[in-house]
């Protein structure tokens, strides 16, 4: 275990109080995973957590909820004493907290058998639960009662999912009903916290948590009338099938109209980046593929969402897998053979064109997107003298119309 969380406990040792590492620690430290930080529960009140601490940098914000942070060599280390809670009526917060001081209350509180173990180098693994027994055979249980778990905290559904698809461990069957049955509180969280959870879900996931827990998921993406549907059905085997977030969201939202995805994707707080990432995906899928016209396509699309856009479409229209390869392969070659996709690798710019006696105007802005789809095309050589010529041809037209 992590030396500076040991020496931690064993201050709070030395001066008269429980101390163990706790929660996701203790359960990754198990896996023989790389713990992303070591929290520590302990019987000392904040106050006295405070004074055993008194020569370290403190961060007390988390003091409500009985949180000390201590910075330990540069890390932080969350020291908080053992607690209940109660009275969950916005199905997240806990109205009340209070201390105890009883560990097994304390690790009672907590959300999953295999996070609701404490450790002590010296004292060994406390488990009341059967944490170990559910982290070996690679099972997500809730401490207690599934439904009422869920009841007083619905970010647990999403939790749960999240651990499923992060260990590739299914859920106990009380807590999978659990999950379906109380998917209709999700809408009481908030739309950042939901899409957070959703993100890693759709990261992590070998497919089987979404074909599993659709009805969940239509939930979270509010997707009121799809859910049940056969066509929602349809779109969440087509996510199953791609391994990749964003591309997993344009085929969960194919439902929402293509005008609309853009406001669904800000209502669930998507962040900017990956919202365009899945509206331009979803309009690159739609794409005539058997009549592919790729260097135009190349300078619209780029590369990359093309490439996205041929999976999707062949999840949805279950392409046989020697269809999609000779779409990909098409694709390559026109990479290859694209001498520019876009007017930063095009030989002349607005200037050349200017100087020629061209512009300014809107049609200059056009005049070079027709060299620069030409060029793409291989129909121009991508050089100066060829390109100023056709430019000047073009131009002579058009003022000739
Ligand atoms: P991660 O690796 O994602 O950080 P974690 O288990 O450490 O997983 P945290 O959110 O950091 O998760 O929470 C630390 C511990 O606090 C958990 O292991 C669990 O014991 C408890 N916990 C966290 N959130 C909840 C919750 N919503 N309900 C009950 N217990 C919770
Ligand atoms: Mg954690």
């Amino acid at each position: 275990m992590d030396a500076h969380a040991e020496r931690l406990l064993e201050t709070l040792n030395e001066n008269g109080y429980e101390a163990f590492v706790v929660g996701g620690c203790v359960r990754d430290a198990l896996l023989g995973l790389a713990p992303k930080d070591w929290d520590i529960t302990t019987n000392a009140t904040p106050d006295a957590v405070s004074a055993c601490f008194s020569s370290y940098p403190q961060l007390t914000q988390g003091l409500r909820h009985g949180t000390v942070t201590v910075l330990y060599r540069h890390m932080p280390y969350e020291i908080t004493t053992y607690r209940t809670e109660s009275g969950y009526t916005d199905h997240r917060h806990p109205d009340e907290v209070s201390f105890t001081k009883s560990l097994r209350e304390d690790l009672s509180r907590r959300d999953f058998t295999i996070n609701a173990m404490a450790y002590h180098p010296k004292l060994g693994l406390r488990d009341y639960f059967g944490g170990l027994e559910d982290l070996s055979r690679g099972i997500i249980r809730c401490v207690g009662q599934a439904q009422a778990r869920f009841e007083e905290d619905a970010l647990r559904i999403l939790r749960a999912l999240r651990f499923a698809c992060r260990y590739r461990f299914t859920l106990a069957p009380d807590c999978a009903q659990g999950v379906l049955a109380l998917r209709v509180l999700l809408p009481q969280l908030s739309p950042e916290r939901i899409f957070s959870e959703l993100t890693e879900i759709l990261t992590a996931d070998d497919g089987k948590i979404l074909l599993q827990f659709a009805p969940v998921f239509a939930k979270a993406l509010r997707l009121e009338n799809t859910q049940g549907s056969p066509d929602f059905a349809k779109y969440v085997r087509a996510a199953a099938q791609v391994p990749e977030m964003a591309d997993r969201l344009v085929l969960l939202l194919w439902s929402v109209p293509r005008e609309d995805l853009a406001r669904h994707l800000q209502a669930l707080r998507c962040p900017r980046r990956i919202l365009q990432l899945v509206v331009n995906r979803r309009e690159a899928a739609q794409l005539p593929f058997s009549n592919a016209d790729w260097p135009l396509w190349l300078i619209q699309w780029g590369e990359e969402c093309l490439a996205h856009a041929l999976r999707i479409a062949g999840a949805l229209q279950s392409w046989d897998p020697g269809c999609r390869r000779t779409y990909e392969t098409q694709l390559r070659q026109a990479v290859r053979s694209c001498p520019c996709t876009n007017l930063s690798q095009l030989r002349v710019n607005g200037r050349d064109l200017r100087e020629l006696g061209i512009g300014p105007s809107a049609g200059l802005g056009n005049l070079l997107q027709e060299l620069l789809l030409t060029a793409a095309r291989g129909r121009v050589k991508n050089e100066r003298e060829p390109l100023l010529e056709l430019a000047r041809k073009l131009w002579q037209e058009k003022a000739a119309e």
